[in-house]
C-alpha cells in the first residue's frame, strides 16, 4: 500500500536527523516484522516489561529499565518517581504536590526546547524548578549551592546538541549530587549511540528516545537504579496512564536493540563516512558551493555535510535555496540552523543514495536557475 497515494501525503526527505516532526527515523525491517508481529497478540503487559528490563539490563549492564511512551513522558515519570518512591498515596496524589518535597535542580544551559521546553516536563509531575548557574554556564559552586536547596529530589542532566554555556562536565555533576544523596536523572534521548558512555557517567536513571537513531518504534527507555525505575512503573496507576508504552512499542524497541547489537558498528560507521564524503564531493561539482564534513556536535559516531553557498555569485541566498528546498517534490529539509552564515546541513544516515542523489540534482537545479 502506498500511504502517500492513498492519503495523499507530500513526500519528504529529511536530512535533519531525528527529527520529530518529519517522522523522526525509519526502522530497518527485523524491527519492522517485530512490532507488526506484536499487533497479532495479547501479552501481560507486566511480564513484558519485566522482560524488558531483563533483556536491557543485561545487554547494557545497567541494573534494571522499563520502558514508557518517549524520552519527555520518561522525564515526567522519573521526577515523578524521585519524589514519590514506592509510596502509592504519594503517588494517586500527583500532580499536588503539597506537603512531599519537589525540587528538582537543572543547570540554566540544560534547559532546552525539543519541541517543548524540558522545564515543563519536569513540572507536569508537579515538581518545582530549580535553576542553577545561567546561560552562560554552570560552575560547580553554582551547582552546589542549587543542591543545597530546601527539599531537592532529584537533579536533572541533559546530553544534546542544545545544550548551552560552559557547564560542569556530567560526571562530575552526578558526583556532587551522590554526595548529598540526590539522585540523578540523565536525558539523553537522541543520544543512544553513546549509550554506554551516558550510563558510566553513575546517573541514577538514563533516558532514551527509542525512536531516534534506534529506530525503533516512539519510546522512551529508562535505565538505572532498580528502586527507581520501579517507582517509574507504579506511576502507570497515577499520573503515567497516559505516557504508558504499547506492546508494539516494547517490542519493537527490544528488536530494535537486538538488531543494534548485531550491528558492525565500526563497518557502518566507515561507510556513512564514505557515504558523506561522496556527496560533499558532488556537491562541490555545483557552481558556487563548498562543502565540509563536520562531525556531530555530541560526540555520536557520524558525520554531516555543511554546504556554504554564495549568494553574490549564483544569486541565491542560503535562506532561499532551503526554502526552495523545502517547497520542491519531494520536499527536503535540511538543518537550518547556520543559514544566516550562508549554510545548511545535512544529515545523511538515515537516507539512501537515490535520496542524496535526489538532493544533489535538487540543488543544482536551484542554484543553476531552472527553478
Ligand atoms: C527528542 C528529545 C526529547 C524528547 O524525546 P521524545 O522521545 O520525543 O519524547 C527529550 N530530550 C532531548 C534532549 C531530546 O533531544
Amino acid at each position: 500500500m502506498d500511504l502517500h497515494k492513498h492519503f495523499g501525503l507530500r513526500h519528504v526527505i529529511n536530512a535533519r536527523g531525528t527529527y520529530t516532526p518529519l517522522g523522526v527515523s525509519r526502522s530497518p525491517e527485523p524491527v519492522i516484522e517485530v512490532a507488526s508481529e506484536a499487533f497479532r497478540h495479547f501479552f501481560d503487559m507486566a511480564e513484558l516489561q519485566d522482560t524488558a528490563g531483563r533483556v536491557i539490563s543485561d545487554l547494557y549492564g545497567c541494573e534494571w529499565a522499563t520502558i514508557t511512551n518517549c524520552a519527555a513522558a520518561g522525564i515526567t515519570l522519573s521526577v515523578a518517581a524521585a519524589m514519590t518512591g514506592t509510596d502509592m498515596e504519594k503517588v494517586a496524589q500527583l500532580p499536588d504536590a503539597s506537603g512531599m518535597a519537589n525540587g528538582v535542580v537543572i543547570p540554566a544551559g540544560h534547559l532546552v526546547n525539543y519541541g517543548h521546553p524540558n522545564e515543563q516536563a519536569i513540572r507536569l509531575a508537579g515538581a518545582r524548578v530549580l535553576i542553577a548557574g545561567d546561560r552562560h554556564g554552570c560552575t560547580a559552586e553554582s551547582l552546589e549551592q542549587a543542591l543545597g536547596t530546601e527539599g531537592v529530589v532529584a537533579l536533572l542532566l541533559t546530553d544534546s546538541r542544545l545544550c548551552q554555556g560552559e557547564n560542569v562536565p556530567n560526571p562530575e555533576a552526578v558526583e556532587l549530587a551522590h554526595r548529598r544523596d540526590i539522585p540523578v536523572i540523565l536525558d539523553g534521548a537522541a543520544q543512544d549511540l553513546r549509550l554506554p558512555e551516558l550510563l558510566a557517567t553513575g546517573a541514577d536513571l538514563v533516558l532514551i528516545s527509542a525512536q531516534k537513531y534506534l529506530s525503533a518504534p516512539t519510546a522512551g527507555l529508562v535505565m538505572g537504579r532498580r528502586d527507581l525505575v520501579d517507582a517509574v512503573r507504579l506511576q502507570d496507576k497515577g499520573i503515567g496512564r497516559g505516557m504508558k508504552a504499547g506492546k508494539e512499542a516494547v517490542l519493537g524497541a527490544l528488536a530494535a536493540l537486538e538488531h543494534r547489537q548485531k550491528r558492525d558498528m565500526g563497518s557502518w560507521e566507515k561507510t556513512k563516512k564514505e557515504e558523506a564524503k561522496a556527496f560533499a564531493e558532488q556537491l562541490t561539482k555545483i557552481p558556487f558551493v563548498t562543502s565540509k564534513l563536520v562531525r556531530d556536535p555530541t560526540g555520536g559516531p557520524f558525520w554531516r555535510v555543511h554546504a556554504t553557498f554564495d549568494p553574490e555569485q549564483s544569486g541565491k541566498s542560503a535562506t532561499e535555496i532551503a526554502k526552495a528546498l523545502r517547497e520542491g517534490r519531494p520536499r527536503i529539509f535540511p538543518f537550518e540552523t547556520l543559514v544566516e552564515e550562508g549554510t545548511l546541513n545535512f544529515e545523511l544516515i538515515s537516507l539512501s543514495k537515490q535520496e542524496h542523489g535526489i538532493i544533489l540534482n535538487r540543488l543544482a537545479e536551484i542554484i543553476n536557475g531552472s527553478s
